[in-house]
């Protein structure tokens, strides 16, 4: 569990106060503000702050004085069409930060995202809590054969068992001596920013993690993608969740345009248009390579 009752206590006193102001608030985002949403077996994401709304977007794109929205559809169509032709700048009038925790591997993908503002848990400072990523039984998965990248069939029976126990020894065996020489007790003890060095990457971290909608949905294109590693896309997932309650708008243009869409590279497009002239079309008559004819018919075939 990723919370202890303390911490699920100062989240509730935390949404029991509460402020009028004159700002833009997003209700769907009212309702996930600070609560913790727990993905994988200790992490989470929350909501710690945000800014705007679907209405900043369109204010900002009209520069408006006033809230600067029509009618909801005519405020839907033009944040569609701000999306579709790739018209950045208005989402990055809204802003979100986020509390994640995620396991130190999950995180060294996640802080390639150059385009946020980070303060991660300080383990010079603090110790870290005995808390590590261990797979779920269906998420243990072999070698892709086909993507270097990826990962195949599921292990199963003694490989299994034996892998698990493995990632759960090193760890607490890792830690235990983690522990050990940190000890003041009848020592030194090592400092902490040199103790740390012997933990895994499976071993959980902590940050305040903040950027804006256009950066985010850049981040949730590339994470949320079935492509990506598993553990970074649940944490997408939920992210997705809170964007679409968030600014429901524009999260279903960008579901639309980006999540749900494919871009086409010239052959590709010239393949569509012979293919709708009723052509039969082949990879060695595409001009693609096979990697790319592979992954143009994926997109052809859904
Ligand atoms: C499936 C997948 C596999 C990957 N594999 C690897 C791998 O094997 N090895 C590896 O090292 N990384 C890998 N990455 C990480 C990837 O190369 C990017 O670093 C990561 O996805 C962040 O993307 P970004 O730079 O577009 O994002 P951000 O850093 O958030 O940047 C957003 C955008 O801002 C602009 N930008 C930001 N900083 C600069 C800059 N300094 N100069 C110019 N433009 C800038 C760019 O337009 C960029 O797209 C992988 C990512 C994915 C999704």
């Amino acid at each position: 569990m990723p919370l202890t009752p303390e911490q699920r206590a100062e989240i509730e006193d935390a949404r029991a106060e509460t402020r009028q102001t004159l700002r833009a608030t997003s209700d769907g985002m009212e309702s996930h503000l600070y609560r913790a949403h727990e993905v994988l077996d200790h992490g989470l994401v929350r909501v710690i702050d945000y800014m705007g709304d679907d209405s900043a977007i369109v204010q900002a794109a009209r520069v408006s004085y006033g809230r600067g929205t029509k009618a909801v559809q005519n405020d839907e169509g033009l944040i569609r069409y701000l999306m579709r032709h790739w018209h950045s700048t208005p989402f990055e009038m809204c802003e979100i930060k986020l509390h994640v925790k995620l396991p130190v591997f999950v995180a060294r993908q996640w802080i390639r995202h150059r385009t946020a503002n980070v303060n991660e848990y300080s383990a010079r400072y603090s110790i870290l809590d005995r808390e590590f990523y261990i797979p779920a039984p269906e998420h243990l998965a072999a070698q892709s054969v086909q993507n270097n990248q990826g990962r195949g069939e599921t292990l199963e029976g003694e490989e299994a068992a034996r892998v698990l126990d493995w990632l759960r020894e090193d760890a607490g065996r890792a830690y235990d001596h983690y522990e050990a020489m940190l000890s003041q007790d009848g020592q030194q003890g090592l400092a902490r920013e040199l103790a740390r060095m012997n933990l895994p990457a499976n071993i959980y971290t902590q940050w305040y993690w903040k950027t804006d909608l256009q950066n985010l949905f850049h981040f949730l294109r590339l994470r949320a993608d079935p492509h990506a590693q598993y553990e970074i896309r649940v944490y997408a997932e939920a992210i997705c969740r809170i964007v679409a309650d968030w600014v429901p708008a524009a999260y279903r243009a960008f579901e639309d345009y980006r999540l749900g869409g494919a871009s086409l590279s010239a052959k590709a497009l010239d393949c569509v248009r012979r293919m709708g002239r009723g052509e039969e079309v082949t990879q060695e008559t595409s001009g693609m390579s096979k990697g790319e004819w592979r992954e143009f018919m994926a997109v052809m075939e859904g």
